[in-house]
């Protein structure tokens, strides 16, 4: 049965243009366990797979309807024999796609055969620049097989991007971690400062760095920037707990990006399916074009108009959108009130209690790493903790 009943749309709202980008989730199954992994901590409830036709007819449709890129994510993608298929249709189609990874998995006789399918672009991801601590933060000794790795993307003439997620354990690191990014030959760098969803929204004090720690690598990457110039791209993405400014949530629900669970659940961001009373469709049961433009779940926060104060009549509301749904629902509880991270949102206060508990050091829970028997257990308490769209990124 279609979950797609039409939702109530504002008729003064314009038309939402096609999703350019879709982002495919094609497994949960990970050999890592980072300890902020962006699955939702229920992955281990949503085990099921769209098989290889189900990807490429959505592939298709939304093509048909726009989608220029696409991104191949999970989990670890590579764990699926079917890649190669879903790139060389994609391929076909003309989308540029983008493979997110934690490098397991990708061999040379591998990275040969996805360069063959067309894959445009590959982004790897480390968890640090030393052995000790990328094997503790992923819980698996994966530190040289990322070196060899590195090494391989670059044999296949791909761009050579990295993804370093940060946090308090390896953000004073910082300067190594960029000077093993040049040894690499990285042409581009994401610092991604953690979200604080998901896992990482378990394991919040004991990752969210402190104010002095932030400004230190702030200012060692301006330095590294400053020396680097054009040889390398260093984007740092701000953490927003510490600053206080609301980012658009994936660019705004609904504007641009369509999620594809592995289950074929369709969702604007990562993390929405876990938002209490909203129905998101199944790319088995419903097209790619009905699912944009006429499901509740793609509806619901479209725009301004479902806003209340302060976000109704700030004269901010269009820049950011009233920030981020499912960061409103883990801390505020209401999935309708603006992103606590906003000086505005009466719910600040929390924010802020989180960030002076960083300062202080507290650190009531143990560290909780991602895997299956854990996320089993939380899921019988635990379902609304989810990833952030600010930055896709994997572990
Ligand atoms: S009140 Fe709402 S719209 Fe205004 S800055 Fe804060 S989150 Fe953005
Ligand atoms: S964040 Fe880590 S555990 Fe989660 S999907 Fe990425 S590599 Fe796997």
């Amino acid at each position: 049965m279609s979950q797609t009943a039409a939702a109530p749309m504002d008729s003064s709202a314009p038309r939402p243009g096609p999703p350019l980008w879709l982002l495919a989730e094609v497994t949960h199954r990970c050999p890592l366990h980072c300890v902020f992994c962006f699955n939702p901590v229920d992955y281990a409830r949503h085990e099921d797979e769209l098989t290889t036709d189900d990807w490429v007819r959505v592939l298709r449709q939304g093509r048909e309807l726009g989608a220029v890129q696409l991104g191949l994510s999970g989990g670890e993608p590579l764990l699926r024999d079917d890649l190669e298929a879903i790139v060389a249709e994609a391929h076909r189609l003309g989308y540029y796609s983008n493979l997110l990874t934690s490098g397991v998995g990708l061999t040379a006789a591998r990275a040969a055969s996805l360069k063959a399918a067309g894959l445009d672009h590959v982004q790897l991801s480390f968890q640090d620049s030393t052995r000790e601590l990328n094997d503790f933060l992923s819980h698996t000794k994966t530190f040289e097989l990322k070196q060899r790795v590195a090494r391989e993307i670059k044999a296949q003439g791909w761009p050579m991007v990295m993804n370093v997620v940060i946090h308090r354990l390896n953000i004073d690191h910082i300067d190594r971690i960029i000077g093993m990014a040049v040894e690499l030959g990285a042409e581009y760098l994401e610092l991604a400062n953690t979200q604080y969803y998901s896992w990482a929204f378990l394991n919040r004090d004991q990752l969210l760095p402190t104010r002095e720690q932030l400004v230190r690598a702030e200012a060692v990457t301006a330095r590294w920037r400053d020396q680097l110039g054009d040889r390398m791209r260093l984007f740092f993405v701000a953490p927003d707990y510490h600053d206080g400014t609301v980012k658009r949530c994936a660019n705004g629900w609904g504007s641009t990006m369509m999620v594809v669970a592995p289950d074929g659940t369709a969702l604007p961001c990562h993390t929405a399916r876990m938002l209490p009373g909203l129905a998101f469709p199944n790319v088995r049961e419903a097209g790619v074009r009905e699912i944009w433009f006429d499901s509740e779940g793609f509806n619901r926060y479209r725009g301004t108009a479902w806003m209340k104060e302060p976000c109704a009549s700030c004269d901010q509301r269009e820049k950011d959108l009233g920030g981020c749904r499912c960061q409103a629902y883990l801390i505020a509880h209401d999935a309708a009130v603006a992103d606590p991270v906003c000086r505005k949102s009466p719910h600040h206060g929390e924010v802020v209690a989180a960030v002076e508990r960083a300062e202080a050091g507290v650190r009531e829970q143990p560290i909780q790493f991602r895997d299956r028997a854990s996320s089993l257990r939380l899921s019988a308490g635990v379902v609304a903790l989810s990833p952030s769209p600010n930055s896709i990124t994997t572990g």
